[in-house]
C-alpha cells in the first residue's frame, strides 16, 4: 500500500466501556475512513453530519459507532478529517488504527494534528501552544488563561505591537525614499511615540510571565516552624495523603516535601520545610538553609506554632525569619490546652489562624486566609504569557525598540534604525510562529500527547 500524507491516532483513549475516538487527517482521510467506517449514506456525503454505522477491521465488522467528516479547509487541521467514535476498549481502538495504517495512513506524532493546524494557518503558534495549556490546565484560573490564549487574545496584542513597529518602519522608509535628508523632526517624534508603545507594551506583557507561570505551576506555600509543631501532619491533611513522614521525634523532616492541591480554584504547591532550630548537625543545617531559601521564594508562608507548648528559643528563630507581608501565623494543636504565650507573635502584625491538624479544625479558615495572600494577578486584558519563549521574544523586541530609539536620538543614519526595527519585527513574528525553525516546532509540539 502506498504511504499517504494521512495520519491516524487514538484521540480520546478510554478504558473498556467508555467511548474512544480515532482521528484521521490528510488527503486520504475520507477514503480510508469510509473503508473502516461503513454507513448509509457513506461517511462525508452529508458534510458535518454524524453517521451511524459499522466499524470494519481485518475484513470484518468489529464494532458499531458513529463518525463524522470535515472537508478541507473547514476542519481543525485544515485538511480532510474523519473522526470515528466507537466503544472505547483499547482492542477496538487499536484495531481501527492498525486498519488505517494498513490502508496507507501513518501514525500521528505528538501534537501532530495541532501542528498541521498551525502549518495550514488554522492557528498561530501562540494559539497552538495554548492548546497544550488547555489540556494541562490544573486549576480554573490556568484554564481561563489558556482559554484566552487559545482564543487569540495574546496573538492580538502581539499583532498590535507588530503594527506599531511596521508603522515606525514605514515612517522611516518614507523619509529614505523621498528626500536626501533624513526624516524630519515631526516624523522622528511620531516614530519615538510608536517605539515607546512597543517597548512598554512588550515589557508589560513580558512581566506577566512570573504570575502566569505561578498560576500554572501552583502558588508556592511554605510551611515553616520548629520541629514537632505539626508541619508534616498539616501537610498530610491538606493534601489528603501521606506525603510527609509524621513522627514524634523532632527534626525528622530534613528535606523539602511537597504536593499540589487546589484552593478556591487556584493551584497551590505546598512545601513542608525542615524544622527550624539551633543545631550543629551539618545535614540539619543544610535543611535549614534550604528552608530560608524556600521562605524567600514562597508566595505565602505558613508559620506554625504549637499552642500546647511553651514559647521557646526555636520559635523565636522562626519568628525572626518571617517576612510579615506574606506570612500567616498558624496556632496548631488547639485540641489540647493552650499554653503558648501568643503575645510574642502578635506584634509582628501577621494574621492568625487557630487549627488542629489532628482533628482538622480550622483548615477552611487557613485555606481562605492563604488565598487572600496570593500575589495580585499581573495580567493584561485578562491574560498572561506562559512560556519562556514568549518572554524571550518580547524582551528582544523591547531591546531592539530601545536601541532603535537611541540611534534615532543620537542622530545615527536611518538605515541603522531600520536594522533594529527589523529585529523587533522578527522577534514578534517569531513569537506568533511566522518564522520558526523546525527544531523549535519539534520542541513545542513534543509537549503534546499523541492524538491532539
Ligand atoms: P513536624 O516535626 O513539625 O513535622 O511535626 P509532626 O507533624 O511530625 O508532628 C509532631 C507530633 O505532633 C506528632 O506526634 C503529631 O501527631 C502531633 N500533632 C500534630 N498536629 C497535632 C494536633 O493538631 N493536635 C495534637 N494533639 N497533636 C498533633
Amino acid at each position: 500500500m502506498i504511504q499517504t500524507d494521512t495520519v491516524v491516532a487514538i484521540s480520546t483513549p478510554r478504558g473498556a466501556g467508555g467511548i474512544g475516538v480515532v482521528r484521521l487527517s490528510g488527503s486520504e482521510a475520507l477514503s480510508i475512513g469510509r473503508r473502516i467506517f461503513r454507513s448509509q449514506p457513506p461517511l462525508g456525503e452529508r458534510v458535518r453530519h454524524v453517521e451511524y454505522g459499522r466499524v470494519w477491521a481485518e475484513g470484518r465488522a468489529i464494532d458499531t459507532g458513529v463518525a463524522w467528516a470535515f472537508v478541507a479547509p473547514h476542519s481543525y487541521t485544515g485538511e480532510d478529517t474523519v473522526e470515528i467514535s466507537c466503544h472505547g476498549s483499547m482492542v477496538v481502538l487499536e484495531s481501527v488504527v492498525e486498519e488505517a495504517l494498513r490502508l496507507g495512513a501513518s501514525s500521528a506524532g505528538p501534537g501532530e494534528f495541532t501542528r498541521r493546524a498551525f502549518l495550514n494557518g488554522r492557528l498561530d503558534l501562540l494559539e497552538a501552544e495554548a492548546v497544550i495549556d488547555l489540556i494541562q490546565a490544573s486549576s480554573k484560573a490556568s484554564l481561563d488563561n489558556a482559554y484566552g490564549l487559545a482564543g487569540g487574545r495574546l496573538s492580538e496584542l502581539v499583532r498590535k505591537l507588530k503594527k506599531r513597529v511596521v508603522k515606525a518602519l514605514s515612517l522611516i522608509e518614507i523619509g529614505l525614499d523621498f528626500s536626501d535628508a533624513d526624516i524630519d523632526e515631526i516624523g522622528r517624534q511620531e516614530i519615538r511615540a510608536e517605539l515607546r508603545e512597543v517597548i512598554e507594551g512588550s515589557l508589560r506583557l513580558a512581566e506577566t510571565f512570573e504570575g502566569a507561570k505561578r498560576r500554572q505551576e501552583g502558588y508556592f506555600v511554605a510551611l515553616i516552624g520548629r520541629p514537632n509543631v505539626g508541619k508534616s501532619t498539616l501537610l498530610n491533611v491538606l493534601l489528603g495523603e501521606d506525603r510527609a513522614i509524621v513522627t514524634p521525634i523532632p527534626g525528622t523532616t530534613r528535606d523539602l516535601v511537597e504536593g499540589k492541591t487546589v484552593w478556591s480554584g487556584q493551584t497551590m504547591r505546598l512545601v513542608d520545610t525542615a524544622g527550624i532550630r539551633q543545631t550543629d548537625d551539618p545535614i540539619e543545617k543544610e535543611g535549614i538553609g534550604r528552608t530560608s531559601r524556600a521562605i524567600d521564594e514562597a508566595d505565602v508562608v505558613l508559620a506554625i506554632f504549637d499552642s500546647s507548648a511553651k514559647w521557646c528559643d526555636d520559635d523565636q528563630i522562626v519568628l525572626d525569619l518571617l517576612p510579615s507581608e506574606k506570612s500567616i501565623a498558624i496556632f496548631n494543636k488547639v485540641d489540647l490546652p493552650c499554653i503558648l504565650d501568643r503575645s510574642k507573635v502578635e506584634p509582628r502584625a501577621l494574621s492568625f489562624v487557630d487549627i488542629s491538624a489532628l482533628t482538622e479544625l480550622g483548615l477552611e479558615d487557613l485555606k481562605r486566609e492563604s488565598a487572600t495572600r496570593i500575589p495580585q494577578k499581573m495580567e493584561i486584558d485578562g491574560i498572561g504569557i506562559t512560556r519562556q519563549r514568549h518572554q524571550d521574544c518580547l524582551m528582544r523586541a523591547a531591546r531592539s525598540g530601545t536601541a532603535a530609539g537611541k540611534l534615532l536620538t543620537d542622530g545615527q543614519p536611518d538605515e541603522c534604525v531600520v536594522v533594529e526595527l527589523q529585529e523587533a519585527l522578527n522577534a514578534l513574528g517569531e513569537m506568533l510562529g511566522e518564522r520558526t525553525d523546525e527544531d523549535v516546532l519539534d520542541a513545542i509540539f513534543s509537549e503534546f500527547c499523541i492524538g491532539k
